[in-house]
């Protein structure tokens, strides 16, 4: 008999077991893959090209987590970028962001841009800090019943409302800003130039499926703002050995503290009986019983698909039925005989900007319009599209002298119109890709020895990502915070009792934070202190 069983080997699953197990539980965790990690993996693509398959970029994994879980010691090292983007914008030449050269490069195109960077920056950064003290603590609950509990759900509220009243007024209003307003009206209240704003606005689209004007798209642009690489806040690195050195870490810190891990082995029910979890049914048919259950899946899966309706209240099912899931996200790994050689910056000898995120999308009216295409068409007749070579970095991951490059595009529809299946139209929209960036760079599609292709149903059919929603479910004003995933629900538990979410459908939500999980095992170990749940004999 088992304590707990986490469902789900993605990161959040895996930093939750060893949390639990540190403290002495006896914890099994079960994946349908036959890879630990879930979307933060390493694979081999094309024999002797390896990358991370679907999430490239580290920032807001967690130093706490990093630190307790002993991930350096099972082999995590992160490095950071040189720079952080290069944006090659065709006749207006190019623009660098980071490595201490934001300010010279923006002023580029604006001085006056230039000169309010500093202050942009400052305030951002503010705002993030408010945003990262949350992360680790489970969100103000709103609570019907118990005057006792609500008493502790308002002390946490005051707590919050404290670090916010620190901020002082003029800052709580750009919170407001960054909380409900579009990125898009955000960014143009500060700047006047598009290239800027479309280094930061990039931010906002991210896995967001709308456009950077859409109300709500300013949260994203912030949330990918908390992060920090070894100490330095606001930044984005590598993980040596592509992002699935970070899960094979937190596998081995698991491992060491006893968690079994089982690959190959789907869930396909949650056992519930009189409103309690015992345990789950694998698709195998293997009944496992646990005293409790934590899932590190999308909610709608959990709720919609290995809980019974009868289990759960009828309002509960309903509103996870209209969970708003689904980015507007195309991956595709390449291996590559040589670098991208860029008309706006020449040389295949690798530069700074060749080991920066680099972004295709010279505008937030070019975003726009992707947006709008792929709501009519499916996808975008001009991408957004993030290349990352991580080879540059590390030399790991390619043979030598050759790479592999990540591209990260968007928006591309959850959902084809027509009843068009992705699975018609993937290669095709992959070419269209490549030769997107194969106009910034000519040498791009000749030197492509191999690809990887992940359109939305793929990731959906790989990783269980739902809609194939990058984060387990959209970020905006209704889906975050204590409305993570439901008002009622932000600690973790959800209707039925012994069952948890620790995964990033929990706040603060997606990205390879290791927060979910992290908050989740809390969670779960207060209740079995409590003797709400019971310890395994
Ligand atoms: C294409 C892409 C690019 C991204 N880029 C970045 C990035 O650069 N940086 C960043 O920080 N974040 C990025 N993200 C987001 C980030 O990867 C995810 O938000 C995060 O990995 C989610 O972690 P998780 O542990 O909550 O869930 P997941 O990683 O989704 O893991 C869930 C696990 O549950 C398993 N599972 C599902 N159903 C069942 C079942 N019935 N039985 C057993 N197992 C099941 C799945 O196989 C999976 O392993 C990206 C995501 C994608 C898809």
């Amino acid at each position: 008999m088992r304590d707990v069983i986490v469902i789900g080997a993605g990161h959040n699953g895996l930093v939750c077991s060893a949390y639990l197990a540190m403290a002495g539980l006896k914890v099994t965790v079960l994946d349908q893959r036959p890879i630990a990690g879930g979307a933060a993996v390493t694979e081999e693509f094309s024999p002797g090209f390896f990358n991370s398959t679907a999430a490239y970029a580290v920032s807001l994994l967690n130093p706490k987590i990093i630190r307790d879980l002993d991930l350096a010691g099972h082999g995590l090292k992160i490095v950071a970028r040189p720079i952080s983007n290069f944006l090659p914008l065709g006749d207006q030449g190019f623009l660098k962001v980071g490595g201490g050269q934001t300010k010279r490069e923006v002023a580029k195109f604006s001085s006056r841009d230039a000169d309010r960077l500093d202050e942009y920056q400052t305030r951002l950064k503010a705002i993030a800090d408010v945003l990262r003290a949350s992360v680790l603590e489970t969100p103000p609950n709103i609570l019907e019943g118990s005057p006792l509990a609500a008493i502790a759900e308002l002390l946490k509220a005051g707590r919050v409302a404290n670090r916010i009243r620190a901020l002082g007024l003029d800052l709580q209003r750009d919170l407001l800003d960054l909380f409900a307003a579009s990125a898009g009206d955000f960014l143009d209240g500060w700047f006047e130039s598009a290239p800027i704003k479309a280094a930061f606005g990039f931010d906002s689209i991210v896995g967001n499926y709308a456009s950077p004007y859409a109300p709500g798209s300013a949260y994203v642009l912030l949330h990918h703002s908390f992060g920090e690489v070894n100490g330095t806040k606001g930044v984005w690195g590598h993980a040596i050995g592509g992002m699935g050195a970070i899960t094979k870490a937190m596998a081995k810190a698991a491992a060491a503290h006893g968690v079994e891990i089982r690959l190959s082995t789907g869930v396909r029910k949650v056992l519930v009986e009189n409103g309690r979890a015992f345990g789950v049914e694998t698709e195998k048919g293997e009944v496992i019983r646990a005293n409790a259950v934590a899932a590190g899946i999308n909610p709608k899966l959990l709720y919609l698909q290995l809980v019974d309706g009868g289990a759960l209240p009828e309002d509960f099912r309903r509103r996870i039925a209209n969970w708003r899931c689904g980015s507007g996200t195309f991956r595709m790994n390449v291996a590559l005989s040589e670098l991208p050689d860029f008309t706006v910056l020449p040389g295949h000898e690798a530069a700074e900007h060749h080991a920066s995120g680099i972004i295709i999308a010279p505008s937030l009216a070019y975003m726009e319009q992707a947006y709008f295409d792929a709501r009519s068409v499916g996808w975008s007749r001009r991408p957004i599209v993030e290349l990352v070579i991580p080879s540059t970095l590390d030399n790991t991951l390619a043979p030598r002298g050759q790479h592999v490059a990540s591209l990260f595009c968007q928006h591309a529809a959850p959902q084809l119109p027509g009843g068009i299946s992705w699975d018609d139209q993937r290669e095709s929209v992959a070419d269209l890709m490549i030769e997107t960036v194969n106009e910034h760079a000519p040498n791009f599609k000749r030197s492509v020895l191999a690809r990887q292709i992940f359109s939305p149903l793929d990731l959906e059919r790989t990783f269980g990502l739902t809609g194939g929603d990058i984060f387990h479910g959209k970020l905006d004003l209704g889906q975050i915070f204590s409305a993570r995933p439901m008002l009622g629900h932000a600690d973790y538990r959800g209707p039925v009792a012994g069952l948890f979410l620790c995964g990033s459908g929990g706040h603060p939500g997606g990205g390879v934070t290791g927060a979910p999980g992290h908050n989740a095992a809390r969670e779960i170990l207060r209740d079995f202190r409590r003797k709400r749940i019971a310890k395994a004999r």
